[in-house]
């Protein structure tokens, strides 16, 4: 069987977690949280970044940290996962679902603008599959209209927009570290990229469970408060070991998976230029991480033929997302502003290959040889 995923593993996992278990001290903000921070924060040039115990941890930290209330608005696209939109609603607030691009899937920056209210507090675009969102006519807008962006770049570690790096451009910026996405912290992991100043030392305080025992364990103060609302953020250090070995590795897993993501692109170029089938759209401004490789069928029923066939040749393909505004709790929270001239239509023929770090290029070839035969 080819699996749809399975979680990056380089070598060099062990010997850290050796060292982690060794080093005595497991909790969070250890030895391997302070490299795992340090090398972003100079790599993607972030004012701060704090590791997570997932990327739905950092999304619900940014709602507090953006002071989220009950009756407030906030734009996010309908075409995404849950926690997108969960962590805002937690925090009371009414999502209101924007339509997407076709072209990226990502949220139409050309409707937002109408969807805004006296009550709008923020804008949360999600990169897709990597690929950046239009930011600058995000940023401007939200500018304009003095609203918050919080960059869902759990798909996003390190992609670029116009150079710079997804989570790093709007106020703040939430990665995953899920098995699933491009480096993982042993399963589950995130962070929260705090790009605002002003923002740092409320986070830092939010992520601790409301105190500022961060300011306490630097000699800041000499005793630590509940100062704030706030809950456990923090990754265990044994997971940041893990992705300790992963971010030393992050050029060669992203060639890897781009080197995966052009195969993928070449073998089925001739079935778009034959009009069979779709293939994903890189905007020149865009440098994106081969984060997933999808394509798009004619159909619902041509895309539910197409898996049942890999499925034969025991290979696994997977669509997603059922979009959010017509799920029973997306209904309850949210309401979907103006038409949704995309959003179903491209969600039903969208089909997602298997492609992560350690697939084997032979494997590759069956799967391409495998949808060829059926697209021909
Ligand atoms: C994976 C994902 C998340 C959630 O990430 P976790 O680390 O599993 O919490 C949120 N948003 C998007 C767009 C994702 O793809």
């Amino acid at each position: 069987m080819i699996p749809f995923n399975a979680p990056p593993v380089v070598g060099t996992e062990k010997d850290y977690l050796q060292s982690a278990i060794e080093s005595g001290k497991l909790c969070g903000d250890g030895a391997f949280t302070r490299r795992c921070q340090q090398w972003m924060e100079q790599r993607f040039n972030v004012r701060k970044v704090l590791l997570t115990p997932s990327c739905t941890a950092s999304l619900e930290m940014a709602a507090l940290l953006i002071d989220i209330q009950p009756g407030d608005e906030v734009i996010v696209p309908s075409y995404t996962f849950v926690s997108t939109a969960n962590a805002f609603a937690l925090r009371g607030a009414r999502l209101v679902f924007v339509d997407i691009r076709p072209d990226t899937m990502n949220i139409d920056e050309r409707k937002i603008e109408a969807a805004i209210t006296e009550k709008t507090r923020a804008i949360v675009p999600v990169h897709y599959a990597g690929v950046a969102c239009e930011m600058d006519t995000i940023m401007r807008i939200a500018n304009a209209h003095k609203l918050w962006v919080i960059e869902d770049a759990a798909q996003g570690v390190m992609s670029t927009y116009k150079g710079r790096a997804l989570g790093t451009i709007g106020h703040i910026g939430c990665f995953s570290f899920h098995e699933t996405k491009n480096y993982t912290a042993g399963g589950e992991g995130g962070a929260t990229l705090v790009n605002d100043a002003e923002l740092v030392a409320r986070a830092e305080i939010i992520r601790e469970k409301g105190t500022n025992r961060s300011q306490f364990f630097r000699g800041q103060v000499d005793k630590y408060t509940w100062r704030d609302l706030g809950s456990s953020f923090l990754m265990s250090d044994l997971q940041a070991a893990y992705l300790w070995a992963q971010l030393e590795a992050a050029d060669t897993i992203n060639r890897q998976r781009l080197t995966l993501w052009q195969t993928y692109y070449d073998a089925l170029l001739p079935l778009m230029q034959k009009g069979r089938i779709e293939l994903p759209t890189l905007p020149a401004e865009c440098n994106h991480n081969a984060h997933m490789f999808y394509i798009k069928l004619r159909d619902e029923a041509d895309r539910e033929r197409l898996i049942a066939w890999l499925k034969e040749a025991e290979i696994l393909a997977v669509f997603h997302y059922i979009p959010l505004h017509s799920s029973p709790a997306g209904q309850q929270y949210g309401y979907f502003h103006g038409k949704d001239d995309y959003t179903t239509r491209e969600s039903e023929r969208l089909l997602r290959l298997p492609l992560f770090y350690n697939l084997a290029p032979v494997n590759q070839r069956t799967v391409i040889n495998s949808l060829v035969s059926y697209l021909a």
